[in-house]
């Protein structure tokens, strides 16, 4: 990828690609005309296109530039993206509003934007946006610095993992001083400590974010993971005498 974009050539395969999927941009819809635009917050509940119809690539136009003045204008607000940066000022960590662009962009050093004439309107894919007239994000990835941060992004968001550590340390606390007043009955010093790693794990799990799916799944009894094949336990002892039952000459070597 880094090789190719130095040729003007590739790069301009690469603005057709952005010019016809990574969009920011509606002929028509600047911000005079996203003020007077009613917002239809129904949209989502409509049929795309019939891409039988006559007028499949006009209704197409006018689905896209309504779902983009319904949900690709990005409003900051303090509830969901403002946040104070390490200089105090009140930013917004998506970072709207965003750079203009008359044209699509890329240059060999993996820069890169969509066209872009109002600052809010946050990229999109057409295609998904007139399917689904929902919210969307695209980026183009150039295995750069942007695609390792967007696939960590990724990874984290799907993989739903525990986000603060702080509280640990506090709740393996608690776990011990219930422990130390309701492990009495138990004799053994094993079974103790058995169970306040039990309990300690409890705290934890009872505190942890879990998918959705994740619940589902286990409260389907469906497991949490997928095999591609089937496992068998292989007794190295019962392999090994019957090897050496089947071919008695190698008793004498070393390696056994
Ligand atoms: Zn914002």
């Amino acid at each position: 990828m880094h090789e190719f974009l130095k040729t003007e050539e590739f790069r301009d395969h690469i603005r057709a690609y952005i010019k016809q999927n990574i969009r920011a941009h509606v002929d028509g819809l600047d911000e005079e005309t996203v003020r007077t635009t009613p917002h239809e917050s129904k949209l989502g509940y409509s049929c795309p296109p019939n891409p039988d119809g006559a007028d499949w690539e006009a209704e197409c136009a006018d689905k896209e530039r309504r779902v983009v003045r319904s949900q690709q204008v990005h409003t900051c607000t303090k509830s969901t993206c403002l946040h104070y940066n390490k200089h105090g000022r009140l930013v917004c960590k998506r970072r709207a509003p965003w750079e203009l662009s008359d044209t699509e962009y890329i240059d060999e050093n993996r820069n890169w934007k969509p066209k872009r004439t109002h600052p809010y309107i946050n990229n999109y894919c057409p295609a998904i946006s007139v399917s689904l007239c929902c919210n969307n994000d695209i980026k183009l990835l150039t295995n750069g610095v942007d695609m390792k941060h967007a696939s960590w992004y990724l990874t984290d968001y799907q993989t739903k993992k525990q986000n603060k550590n702080n509280n640990v340390s506090a709740l393996m606390a608690q776990s011990l001083m219930y422990h130390e007043q309701h492990s009495d009955h138990l004799e053994s010093v094993l079974d103790r400590n058995r169970l306040l790693l039990f309990r300690c794990q409890h705290a934890l799990n009872h505190e942890m974010e879990l998918s959705g799916q994740q619940v589902m799944a286990y409260l389907m009894g469906w497991g949490d993971h997928i095999c591609s094949h089937r496992y068998v336990s292989l007794y190295w002892s019962g392999l090994r005498r019957s090897l050496l039952a089947t071919f008695p000459g190698l008793q004498s070597k070393k390696f056994w």
